[in-house]
Protein backbone atom coordinates (compact mmCIF):
# COMPACT_ATOMS: atom_id res chain seq x y z
CA UNK A 1 0.00 0.00 0.00
CA UNK A 2 1.64 3.76 -1.00
CA UNK A 3 0.99 5.84 1.68
CA UNK A 4 1.18 9.54 0.81
CA UNK A 5 3.16 12.28 2.86
CA UNK A 6 3.62 16.05 2.85
CA UNK A 7 6.59 17.06 0.73
CA UNK A 8 8.30 18.23 3.70
CA UNK A 9 8.24 14.89 5.82
CA UNK A 10 10.66 12.31 7.44
CA UNK A 11 10.46 8.84 8.52
CA UNK A 12 12.80 8.40 11.33
CA UNK A 13 13.43 4.14 11.51
CA UNK A 14 14.23 3.24 15.42
CA UNK A 15 11.70 4.11 18.23
CA UNK A 16 15.41 4.17 20.26
CA UNK A 17 16.41 7.24 22.42
CA UNK A 18 18.08 8.46 19.49
CA UNK A 19 15.28 8.08 17.31
CA UNK A 20 12.10 8.77 19.50
CA UNK A 21 14.41 11.70 20.51
CA UNK A 22 14.94 13.39 17.12
CA UNK A 23 11.22 12.35 16.07
CA UNK A 24 9.66 14.52 19.00
CA UNK A 25 11.93 17.34 18.51
CA UNK A 26 11.48 17.39 14.54
CA UNK A 27 7.54 17.78 15.63
CA UNK A 28 7.88 19.82 18.23
CA UNK A 29 9.59 22.14 15.10
CA UNK A 30 6.26 21.46 13.10
CA UNK A 31 7.98 18.87 10.78
CA UNK A 32 5.95 16.10 9.80
CA UNK A 33 7.35 12.84 11.24
CA UNK A 34 6.98 8.87 11.14
CA UNK A 35 8.30 6.94 13.66
CA UNK A 36 8.57 3.36 12.79
CA UNK A 37 9.36 0.91 15.57
CA UNK A 38 8.89 -3.20 14.94
CA UNK A 39 8.65 -3.75 18.66
CA UNK A 40 5.21 -3.16 19.34
CA UNK A 41 6.46 -1.86 22.74
CA UNK A 42 9.58 -0.29 24.62
CA UNK A 43 10.18 -3.18 26.61
CA UNK A 44 14.21 -3.88 27.00
CA UNK A 45 16.07 -4.44 29.65
CA UNK A 46 19.66 -4.14 30.54
CA UNK A 47 19.66 -1.24 28.07
CA UNK A 48 20.84 2.76 28.53
CA UNK A 49 19.52 3.31 31.47
CA UNK A 50 21.12 6.06 32.56
CA UNK A 51 20.55 9.74 31.83
CA UNK A 52 23.39 12.60 32.44
CA UNK A 53 23.77 15.64 33.72
CA UNK A 54 24.03 17.20 30.33
CA UNK A 55 20.64 15.18 29.05
CA UNK A 56 18.83 16.19 32.00
CA UNK A 57 19.69 19.58 31.60
CA UNK A 58 18.96 19.48 28.21
CA UNK A 59 15.28 17.69 28.71
CA UNK A 60 14.98 20.65 31.35
CA UNK A 61 15.65 23.29 28.33
CA UNK A 62 12.32 21.21 26.49
CA UNK A 63 10.39 21.27 29.55
CA UNK A 64 10.18 17.61 30.03
CA UNK A 65 12.95 17.22 33.26
CA UNK A 66 10.23 17.79 36.05
CA UNK A 67 8.10 15.84 34.70
CA UNK A 68 10.33 13.19 33.65
CA UNK A 69 11.87 13.35 37.15
CA UNK A 70 8.65 12.44 38.68
CA UNK A 71 8.98 8.67 37.33
CA UNK A 72 10.65 6.29 40.25
CA UNK A 73 14.84 7.05 39.35
CA UNK A 74 17.89 6.60 41.18
CA UNK A 75 20.64 9.83 41.36
CA UNK A 76 23.82 8.54 41.00
CA UNK A 77 26.30 10.79 42.22
CA UNK A 78 29.82 8.85 41.33
CA UNK A 79 31.64 7.10 38.87
CA UNK A 80 34.33 4.52 40.56
CA UNK A 81 36.59 2.14 39.86
CA UNK A 82 37.82 -0.01 42.10
CA UNK A 83 41.37 -2.05 41.70
CA UNK A 84 43.17 -4.43 44.00
CA UNK A 85 45.30 -1.23 44.16
CA UNK A 86 42.83 1.06 45.13
CA UNK A 87 39.73 2.71 44.40
CA UNK A 88 39.73 5.43 41.91
CA UNK A 89 36.98 8.31 41.35
CA UNK A 90 36.63 8.75 37.40
CA UNK A 91 33.50 11.03 37.81
CA UNK A 92 31.88 12.95 40.53
CA UNK A 93 29.11 14.37 39.67
CA UNK A 94 28.50 16.57 42.35
CA UNK A 95 30.82 18.79 41.90
CA UNK A 96 29.11 20.18 38.63
CA UNK A 97 27.68 23.20 38.30
CA UNK A 98 23.91 22.28 37.79
CA UNK A 99 20.56 21.34 39.32
CA UNK A 100 21.32 17.76 37.80
CA UNK A 101 24.63 16.96 39.32
CA UNK A 102 23.81 13.41 38.98
CA UNK A 103 22.95 10.38 36.91
CA UNK A 104 19.40 9.82 36.99
CA UNK A 105 18.83 5.61 36.70
CA UNK A 106 15.91 5.04 35.19
CA UNK A 107 14.86 2.07 33.17
CA UNK A 108 15.25 3.21 29.29
CA UNK A 109 11.72 1.38 28.68
CA UNK A 110 10.43 3.99 31.49
CA UNK A 111 12.34 7.25 29.29
CA UNK A 112 10.73 6.03 25.86
CA UNK A 113 7.25 5.40 27.40
CA UNK A 114 7.63 9.18 28.80
CA UNK A 115 8.96 10.56 25.72
CA UNK A 116 6.37 8.53 23.13
CA UNK A 117 3.79 10.01 25.55
CA UNK A 118 4.83 13.70 25.14
CA UNK A 119 5.36 13.63 21.11
CA UNK A 120 1.42 12.04 20.73
CA UNK A 121 0.48 15.32 21.87
CA UNK A 122 2.34 17.02 19.09
CA UNK A 123 0.19 16.95 15.42
CA UNK A 124 2.88 16.66 12.98
CA UNK A 125 3.90 13.38 15.04
CA UNK A 126 3.18 9.81 14.41
CA UNK A 127 4.14 6.90 15.86
CA UNK A 128 3.64 3.60 14.31
CA UNK A 129 5.15 0.17 16.43
CA UNK A 130 5.23 -3.20 15.11
CA UNK A 131 6.19 -1.48 11.44
CA UNK A 132 9.54 -3.17 10.45
CA UNK A 133 11.46 -1.22 8.00
CA UNK A 134 13.01 -4.38 5.26
CA UNK A 135 13.44 -1.88 2.08
CA UNK A 136 14.52 1.71 0.59
CA UNK A 137 12.80 3.66 -2.04
CA UNK A 138 15.15 5.53 -4.17
CA UNK A 139 15.01 7.70 -7.52
CA UNK A 140 17.04 6.96 -10.80
CA UNK A 141 19.68 8.91 -9.34
CA UNK A 142 19.70 6.89 -6.33
CA UNK A 143 18.66 9.38 -3.62
CA UNK A 144 16.75 7.78 -1.08
CA UNK A 145 13.32 8.96 -1.30
CA UNK A 146 11.21 6.77 1.24
CA UNK A 147 10.96 3.25 2.63
CA UNK A 148 8.95 -0.14 3.01
CA UNK A 149 8.05 -1.55 6.00
CA UNK A 150 5.48 -4.30 7.02
CA UNK A 151 2.85 -4.37 9.97
CA UNK A 152 0.30 -6.50 11.05
CA UNK A 153 -1.51 -4.95 8.17
CA UNK A 154 0.78 -6.10 5.34
CA UNK A 155 3.88 -4.61 3.17
CA UNK A 156 3.39 -0.18 2.94
CA UNK A 157 5.46 1.89 1.16
CA UNK A 158 5.90 5.65 2.50
CA UNK A 159 7.56 8.35 0.66
CA UNK A 160 9.95 10.89 2.86
CA UNK A 161 11.93 13.61 1.86
CA UNK A 162 14.15 12.33 4.62
CA UNK A 163 14.96 8.68 6.10
CA UNK A 164 17.00 8.50 9.08
CA UNK A 165 18.00 5.31 10.20
CA UNK A 166 17.99 4.64 14.15
CA UNK A 167 17.78 1.26 14.28
CA UNK A 168 20.48 0.20 16.36
CA UNK A 169 23.46 -1.69 16.16
CA UNK A 170 22.46 -3.94 13.64
CA UNK A 171 21.01 -1.28 11.54
CA UNK A 172 18.86 -2.78 8.64
CA UNK A 173 19.02 1.27 7.22
CA UNK A 174 22.67 0.79 7.04
CA UNK A 175 22.84 -2.49 5.41
CA UNK A 176 19.80 -1.75 3.00
CA UNK A 177 22.16 1.66 2.05
CA UNK A 178 25.16 -0.45 1.72
CA UNK A 179 27.16 1.69 4.43
CA UNK A 180 29.85 -0.58 6.06
CA UNK A 181 30.14 -0.08 9.70
CA UNK A 182 33.89 -0.55 10.81
CA UNK A 183 34.62 -2.53 14.39
CA UNK A 184 36.97 -1.21 16.31
CA UNK A 185 37.64 -3.93 18.77
CA UNK A 186 35.52 -4.82 21.25
CA UNK A 187 37.50 -7.12 23.83
CA UNK A 188 34.78 -7.67 26.05
CA UNK A 189 30.92 -8.90 26.27
CA UNK A 190 28.88 -8.32 29.32
CA UNK A 191 26.48 -10.81 31.28
CA UNK A 192 23.62 -8.80 33.28
CA UNK A 193 21.62 -10.13 36.16
CA UNK A 194 20.25 -8.11 38.78
CA UNK A 195 20.47 -8.31 42.75
CA UNK A 196 18.46 -7.00 45.35
CA UNK A 197 19.15 -3.75 46.96
CA UNK A 198 19.19 -3.51 50.95
CA UNK A 199 18.80 -0.26 53.20
CA UNK A 200 21.77 -0.67 54.52
CA UNK A 201 24.22 -1.16 51.14
CA UNK A 202 26.45 1.36 50.38
CA UNK A 203 25.15 4.64 50.07
CA UNK A 204 27.32 5.85 47.75
CA UNK A 205 28.10 2.72 45.43
CA UNK A 206 26.29 4.24 42.97
CA UNK A 207 27.81 3.20 39.36
CA UNK A 208 30.81 0.99 40.62
CA UNK A 209 33.45 -0.84 38.27
CA UNK A 210 35.28 -3.46 40.41
CA UNK A 211 38.04 -5.25 38.92
CA UNK A 212 39.93 -8.66 39.23
CA UNK A 213 42.80 -9.67 37.55
CA UNK A 214 40.72 -11.71 34.78
CA UNK A 215 37.18 -9.81 34.93
CA UNK A 216 35.45 -6.81 36.32
CA UNK A 217 32.23 -6.48 37.66
CA UNK A 218 29.92 -2.90 37.30
CA UNK A 219 27.28 -1.85 39.31
CA UNK A 220 24.21 0.54 38.67
CA UNK A 221 22.26 1.10 41.18
CA UNK A 222 18.25 1.21 40.89
CA UNK A 223 15.35 2.23 43.50
CA UNK A 224 14.80 -1.31 44.57
CA UNK A 225 18.07 -3.32 43.14
CA UNK A 226 21.48 -3.53 41.79
CA UNK A 227 22.13 -4.44 37.83
CA UNK A 228 25.10 -6.35 38.07
CA UNK A 229 27.09 -6.57 35.10
CA UNK A 230 29.55 -9.35 34.93
CA UNK A 231 32.73 -8.72 31.86
CA UNK A 232 33.76 -11.65 29.97
CA UNK A 233 36.45 -12.36 27.70
CA UNK A 234 34.56 -11.43 24.03
CA UNK A 235 33.73 -14.68 22.78
CA UNK A 236 33.44 -16.50 26.04
CA UNK A 237 29.89 -17.41 26.38
CA UNK A 238 29.88 -20.76 25.69
CA UNK A 239 32.44 -21.20 27.76
CA UNK A 240 30.68 -19.12 30.79
CA UNK A 241 27.80 -21.22 30.32
CA UNK A 242 29.22 -24.56 31.01
CA UNK A 243 30.78 -23.44 33.91
CA UNK A 244 27.41 -22.29 35.36
CA UNK A 245 27.27 -19.33 37.68
CA UNK A 246 29.42 -20.47 40.53
CA UNK A 247 32.18 -18.32 38.95
CA UNK A 248 30.36 -15.25 38.72
CA UNK A 249 28.97 -15.43 42.40
CA UNK A 250 32.47 -16.47 43.26
CA UNK A 251 33.92 -13.25 41.57
CA UNK A 252 31.15 -10.92 42.88
CA UNK A 253 31.51 -12.33 46.28
CA UNK A 254 34.98 -11.71 46.43
CA UNK A 255 34.92 -8.07 44.68
CA UNK A 256 32.34 -6.59 46.05
CA UNK A 257 31.98 -8.53 49.95
CA UNK A 258 28.78 -6.51 51.03
CA UNK A 259 27.27 -8.63 48.00
CA UNK A 260 28.21 -11.61 49.24
CA UNK A 261 25.41 -12.11 51.16
CA UNK A 262 22.93 -12.23 48.73
CA UNK A 263 24.74 -13.95 45.93
CA UNK A 264 23.54 -16.98 46.19
CA UNK A 265 20.21 -15.71 44.45
CA UNK A 266 22.04 -15.92 41.12
CA UNK A 267 21.02 -19.53 40.97
CA UNK A 268 21.06 -20.33 37.33
CA UNK A 269 22.55 -18.75 33.92
CA UNK A 270 19.41 -18.44 32.64
CA UNK A 271 18.78 -15.03 35.20
CA UNK A 272 21.36 -13.41 33.34
CA UNK A 273 20.78 -11.65 30.22
CA UNK A 274 24.32 -11.89 27.64
CA UNK A 275 25.22 -8.30 25.61
CA UNK A 276 27.43 -8.67 23.34
CA UNK A 277 29.67 -5.16 23.19
CA UNK A 278 30.57 -3.80 20.12
CA UNK A 279 32.57 -0.80 19.48
CA UNK A 280 31.78 0.58 15.50
CA UNK A 281 31.04 3.43 13.53
CA UNK A 282 30.62 4.30 9.66
CA UNK A 283 32.55 6.65 8.18
CA UNK A 284 29.85 8.38 6.37
CA UNK A 285 26.79 8.59 7.75
CA UNK A 286 24.63 10.26 5.00
CA UNK A 287 23.50 9.66 1.64
CA UNK A 288 21.23 11.71 -0.57
CA UNK A 289 18.20 11.27 1.47
CA UNK A 290 19.47 9.72 4.44
CA UNK A 291 20.76 9.98 7.01
CA UNK A 292 22.15 7.67 9.95
CA UNK A 293 21.94 8.49 13.75
CA UNK A 294 22.58 6.79 17.04
CA UNK A 295 23.91 3.25 17.76
CA UNK A 296 23.41 2.72 13.90
CA UNK A 297 26.10 5.18 13.03
CA UNK A 298 28.19 4.50 16.19
CA UNK A 299 28.28 2.03 19.02
CA UNK A 300 30.43 2.93 21.70
CA UNK A 301 31.04 0.29 24.46
CA UNK A 302 28.41 0.51 28.20
CA UNK A 303 30.92 1.67 30.15
CA UNK A 304 32.19 4.48 27.87
CA UNK A 305 28.11 5.65 27.87
CA UNK A 306 27.91 5.58 31.32
CA UNK A 307 31.44 7.28 32.04
CA UNK A 308 30.25 10.12 29.66
C1 LIG B 1 24.81 -3.42 28.04
C2 LIG B 1 24.56 -2.02 27.60
C3 LIG B 1 24.41 -1.06 28.57
C4 LIG B 1 24.27 0.26 28.19
N1 LIG B 1 24.18 1.19 29.15
C5 LIG B 1 24.06 2.48 28.81
C6 LIG B 1 23.96 3.48 29.78
O1 LIG B 1 23.98 3.20 30.96
N2 LIG B 1 23.81 4.77 29.38
C7 LIG B 1 23.75 5.09 28.06
O2 LIG B 1 23.61 6.28 27.74
N3 LIG B 1 23.83 4.14 27.10
C8 LIG B 1 23.99 2.85 27.44
N4 LIG B 1 24.08 1.90 26.50
C9 LIG B 1 24.01 2.28 25.13
C10 LIG B 1 22.56 2.48 24.75
O3 LIG B 1 21.73 1.41 25.12
C11 LIG B 1 22.53 2.62 23.26
O4 LIG B 1 23.57 3.49 22.88
C12 LIG B 1 21.23 3.20 22.86
O5 LIG B 1 20.15 2.35 23.21
C13 LIG B 1 21.25 3.37 21.39
O6 LIG B 1 20.09 4.03 21.05
P1 LIG B 1 19.58 3.98 19.58
O7 LIG B 1 18.28 4.72 19.63
O8 LIG B 1 20.64 4.45 18.65
O9 LIG B 1 19.36 2.44 19.24
P2 LIG B 1 18.49 1.34 19.97
O10 LIG B 1 18.25 1.67 21.40
O11 LIG B 1 19.14 0.03 19.66
O12 LIG B 1 17.10 1.44 19.24
C14 LIG B 1 16.91 0.99 17.92
C15 LIG B 1 15.44 0.73 17.72
O13 LIG B 1 15.23 0.41 16.35
C16 LIG B 1 14.30 -0.65 16.28
N5 LIG B 1 14.50 -1.32 14.99
C17 LIG B 1 15.53 -2.13 14.64
N6 LIG B 1 15.38 -2.53 13.36
C18 LIG B 1 14.24 -1.98 12.91
C19 LIG B 1 13.56 -2.04 11.66
N7 LIG B 1 14.03 -2.76 10.62
N8 LIG B 1 12.40 -1.34 11.52
C20 LIG B 1 11.90 -0.60 12.56
N9 LIG B 1 12.52 -0.54 13.77
C21 LIG B 1 13.68 -1.21 13.94
C22 LIG B 1 14.60 -1.50 17.49
O14 LIG B 1 13.50 -2.32 17.85
C23 LIG B 1 14.93 -0.45 18.53
O15 LIG B 1 13.78 -0.05 19.26
C24 LIG B 1 24.23 0.59 26.83
C25 LIG B 1 24.35 -0.40 25.84
C26 LIG B 1 24.52 -1.69 26.23
C27 LIG B 1 24.70 -2.73 25.17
Amino acid sequence: MNESSSTESCVVVGAGPAGMMLAYLLARSGVEVTLLESHRDFDRDFRGDSLHPYTLELLDALGLAERLLELPHFPARLFRLHTPHGTLTTADYGKLRTRFNYVALMPQARFLDFLAAEAAWLPAFTLRMGAKVNGLVQDEAGRVTGVRFRDELGEHERASSLVIGADGRFSKVRRLAEIPAHPLGASSDLLWFRLPRHDDDPPEADVDLYFGSDHYVGLLGGPTDWQVGYALPKGDYAVARAAGPAPIRDFVAGHVPWLADRVHLLRDFAQTTLLSVDIARVDTWHRPGLLLIGDAAHVIPPWAATAS
